[in-house]
């Protein structure tokens, strides 16, 4: 039997899973297969990197990952890593707002970020009086009737009115897409909003039956977590599928830049009953190299896979492009405890647009994660970037810096030199799923039914955590390694 010849482009935690799961699809069901990863960069994990240093654990990109969503938990136990899997702390969970410059605690009780407890919204000072009258509305204000997509700002402001959008769910949901919720799509971005308002006819009593649920379901696991992440940082996930991958013998090339994707026929194929698998790939590499496939997976941000697609395909390439991305950064600071003026007595804040800061959130690490600084030691890190905001910032590592510090003495007035820095800029990262998104989609699965030795993955589509990259892949790998394929090819 011929082996299936798939190439992996990207080695983010897409293409790493993906690559991960069609090697163990192969080995589970016989199929011979000759894989190869292609990553651009020198190393692998894409947005996933971790600097350990001087005892410190430094995200570069993601910290940690949804619980909830099963396809991270899964990879981990199948790599061997669910006993080094970590929750937040548990003693110190506070989170804040910052709200007309002070931090203010983020209201008790909600539930996929919208009030699922009354008291709590009854006493919080992130909205005045009328403002919280005006979220009781949302009891009595009728469902929409049609199926019609719209903004997550504006079905919130719908339901919740503007000043809790505002003030609360557009900092948290900031936190996510780093985008701008007047333009990111409902039904792409939170869907289960929309379900809540069909099923409760209430967006607070959906939330309020979601955060029992959720409560009764970590009593029953004994975890309270919603985050888990590997006790030395994500990268762990990123360095065992890589291992894996080795041992069973893929070829893993790094510092390999894709430039082009063409295709051409397969003289032998079987026309009857089994699936045509007419198109075999040439892979062009920036070396002019080629590289021969019977199948792809594209596992590169949106708008590259459209650039590799384009002379192939242009409508699809166009499609794939014109998701947007924003650019984002982190910048990690490392303080002596001694420096700093107030304790961090939670996982960090949030900065609502409205407060016109540069800065987007700020995570203290230290305390989220305990075991990610050295004893004596505090570990903070700033976000920066927004969509809307990017050409206002200068991606340069000083220029960070210096918001970063800006942000740290405004708030929580820290001056002290760092004793440690740390800056990561994201170019074009965070994919947008705007308006418009979900008919994008549509026409994508569309185009790909032309190429059945073809699959995307990654951020770009459906769904930008974790998790979700991590299904992207699994789901590539199925479409592309199976056995009719093989008898197709032999
Ligand atoms: C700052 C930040 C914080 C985040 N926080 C979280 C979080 O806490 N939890 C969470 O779940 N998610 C978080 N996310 C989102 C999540 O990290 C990403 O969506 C996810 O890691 C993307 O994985 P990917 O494989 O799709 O893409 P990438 O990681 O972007 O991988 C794509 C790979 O393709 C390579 N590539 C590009 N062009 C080519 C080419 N021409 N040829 C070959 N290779 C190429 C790139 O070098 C890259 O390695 C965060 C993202 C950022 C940026």
């Amino acid at each position: 039997m011929k082996p299936i010849k798939l190439i992996v482009i990207g080695g983010g935690i897409a293409g790493l899973s993906a690559a991960y799961y069609a090697q163990k699809r192969a080995l589970a069901k016989d199929i011979p297969l000759e894989l190869t990863v292609l990553e651009a960069d020198d190393h692998w994990g894409g947005k996933i990197t971790t600097d350990r240093v001087e005892n410190f654990v430094i995200e570069g990109g993601p910290d940690t990952f949804l619980a909830a969503k099963p396809w991270g938990v899964a990879l981990c136990k199948e790599l061997g890593l669910a006993e080094r899997l970590h929750g937040t702390n548990p003693r110190q969970r506070n989170t804040y707002v910052l709200h007309r410059n002070r931090l203010e605690p983020l209201p008790d009780g909600l539930a996929m970020m919208i009030p699922g407890k009354v008291g709590p919204m009854i006493t919080t000072r992130l909205l005045t009086w009328p403002q919280k009258a005006r979220l009781g509305l949302d009891f009595f204000i009728p469902p929409h009737a049609n199926d019609a997509d719209e903004t997550l700002g504006g079905f919130i402001s719908r339901r919740l009115g503007r000043a809790c959008y505002e003030n609360l769910i557009e900092p948290l949901m900031s936190g996510i897409y780093a985008g701008d919720g007047d333009q990111l799509s409902l039904l792409a971005t939170f869907p289960y909003l929309r379900d809540m308002e069909r099923k409760y006819h209430s967006l607070a009593w959906g939330a309020m039956s979601m955060y029992r649920q959720r409560l009764r379901a970590q009593r029953q696991s004994g975890s309270r977590s919603v985050f888990l992440t590997p006790t030395t940082g994500l990268a762990e996930i990123v360095e065992a599928l890589a291992a894996y991958l080795k041992e069973h013998g893929a070829d893993l090339r790094l510092k390999t830049k894709t430039s082009q994707l063409e295709s051409f026929q397969v003289a032998t194929f079987k026309p009857v009953g089994l699936p045509t698998f007419q198109h075999g790939w040439d892979v062009v590499l920036d070396t002019e190299e080629r590289l021969q496939a019977d199948a792809v997976i594209l596992a590169t941000p949106a708008y590259v896979s459209g650039k590799l697609l384009a002379s192939l395909d242009p409508e699809l390439g166009s499609v794939l492009e014109s998701i947007p991305y924003v650019s984002t950064a982190t910048v990690s600071l490392a303080y002596r405890q001694d420096d700093l003026p107030r304790p961090l007595d939670g996982y960090g804040y949030v900065i609502p647009r409205r407060e016109g800061r540069r800065a987007l959130a700020c995570t203290w690490t230290s305390t989220k994660f305990p075991h990610r600084a050295p004893d004596g030691y505090a570990l903070l890190r700033i976000f920066v970037g927004r969509a809307g905001q990017e050409d206002d910032i200068a991606w340069n590592d000083d220029y960070l810096l210096d918001i970063a510090r800006e942000e740290l003495r405004l708030t929580l007035g820290i001056t002290a030199e760092p004793f440690l820095t740390r800056v990561f800029i994201w170019e074009k990262a965070m994919p947008q799923y705007n308006l418009g998104h979900p008919e994008k989609l549509a026409q994508i699965d569309a185009a790909l039914t032309k190429y059945p030795g073809l699959a995307l993955a990654g951020n770009g589509y459906r769904g930008i955590g974790i998790p979700d990259c991590i299904h992207s892949g699994e789901e590539a790998a199925k479409k592309l390694v199976r056995k009719d394929i093989v008898d197709a090819l032999s």
